[in-house]
């Protein structure tokens, strides 16, 4: 309000508008700048590791994902009703390009969400049981409408990180959402577990209400790598 005061009022005056008007004006840009604000706090707490939107996703690249139940997912509902999402697939299919595109879109309807890597989040975890204060970091973890998990899968854990690990799914199970990317598919994924109750009981409420997208395919970046090679030296073309 005060950067924009005097010129909303010079403004009002040259129009000979009433009180009420220029009111309204100063109180919508004032509202207008704290929501951009807001969003941009909300999209620095999450932590994505970089910016990726769904203008630049090429869904034709991949044909297994169904664009219209992805893009209906940007709407929340799933995070209101604290439900989760698994994409699941090999390397370089857009698994994290996705999940940073839905987090996104979740932090612009003013949800809170953090991203992290799978083996980064059992460190925290980790680190916190060490330095005694576990309970701080769950009760942080716990305020997040929605976690994203990336990478489940390509490293695997100690038993008691993997034990952290399940009471963060525990904790969250049917009141706050998850998102997991994995390269593992959920048979496979005992082998970070460690041990096949734990793991049966994760994915038990893990996929309880659960969208879970296959996303199996040539990987984009060596798609995208060929090509330029290919524009290079077009000589070796067939
Ligand atoms: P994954 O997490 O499945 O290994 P990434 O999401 O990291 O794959 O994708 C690898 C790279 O390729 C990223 O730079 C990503 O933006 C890009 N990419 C992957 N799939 C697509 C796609 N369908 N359209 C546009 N870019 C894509
Ligand atoms: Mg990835």
């Amino acid at each position: 309000m005060l950067a924009e005061w005097e010129k909303l009022a010079r403004e009002a005056a040259a129009k000979n508008e009433p009180y009420e008007n220029y009111l309204l004006r100063l109180t919508e840009a004032e509202v207008t700048t704290r929501s951009a604000n807001a969003l941009s706090a909300r999209i620095r707490a999450a932590g994505f590791p970089v910016i990726k939107d769904f203008d630049t996703f090429d869904f034709a690249a991949i044909p297994s994902l169904p664009k219209q139940k992805v893009l209906d997912l940007t709407r929340g509902q799933w995070v209101e009703q604290h439900s989760n999402c698994c994409l699941i697939g090999n390397a370089g299919t857009g698994k994290t390009h996705v999940a940073i595109a839905l987090g996104l879109a979740i932090c612009r309807l003013g949800e809170r969400v953090r991203f992290v890597t799978a083996a980064s989040l059992v460190t925290q975890l980790e680190e916190a049981q060490q330095q005694h204060r576990l309970d701080r970091l769950l009760g942080q973890l716990d305020r997040l409408d929605l976690l994203i998990i990336d990478e489940l899968g390509y490293l695997s854990f100690s038993r008691s990180g993997a034990e952290l690990l399940f009471q963060v799914f525990a904790d969250r199970y049917e009141r706050r959402s998850v998102l997991v990317t994995s390269n593992l598919a959920f048979s496979e994924w005992g082998s970070v577990f460690q041990g096949d109750r734990m793991t049966a009981a994760l994915l038990d409420r893990l996929t309880h209400r659960c969208d879970i997208f296959e996303m199996n395919g040539e990987s984009y970046r060596f798609r995208e790598s060929m090509k330029t090679k290919k524009e290079k030296d077009p000589k070796k073309r067939k």
